[in-house]
């Protein structure tokens, strides 16, 4: 996509930190670390996000993010790694084109997991699993 930054880091027209790179995915660091060494993953050929990718994608996408993730969580010494993906601005993506975040993180980070909120029944529970239980065989 012309006006999409990944697609243009992934063309190597805009500068990055590229750790790594193949015929069909991209890893860079995040210009904006939530710590050192925040780095993205992401497959070269442009799609919105991860429910957006094909499945052809999605099979070879995994072990390159396992592969960068061992190699960032030994370059930062990490005591662990947070690999999410955020989908749609109201899960806080801004970059619609689909990246895995791998963040190192540190026990001493002070960073906070986000809180839950437990259903109030267990009724609630069972009519959510139900309604995505009925989606599953769509
Ligand atoms: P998200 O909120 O999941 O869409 O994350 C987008 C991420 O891309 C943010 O963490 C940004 O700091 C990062 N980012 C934005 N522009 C660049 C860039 N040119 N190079 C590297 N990372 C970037
Ligand atoms: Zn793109």
């Amino acid at each position: 996509m012309d006006d999409c930054i990944f697609c243009k880091i992934a063309r190597h027209e805009l500068p990055a930190e590229i750790v790594y790179e193949d015929a069909a995915f991209i890893a860079f660091l995040d210009i904006n670390p939530v710590n050192p060494g925040h780095t993205l993953v992401i497959p070269k050929e442009h799609h919105a996000n991860l429910l957006e990718e094909p499945e052809e994608t999605l099979r070879d996408f995994l072990p390159v993010i396992q592969h960068v993730a061992r190699a960032v969580e030994q370059a930062t010494q990490a005591d662990g790694l947070n690999v999410t993906f955020n989908i749609k601005p109201a899960a806080g993506q801004v970059i619609f084109h689909t990246h895995a975040h791998i963040i190192p993180r540190h026990a001493d980070d002070g960073l906070r997991h986000w809180p839950g909120k437990p259903y109030a029944t267990q009724e609630d529970a069972r009519k959510l699993a139900d309604a995505i239980r009925e989606r599953m065989n769509e």
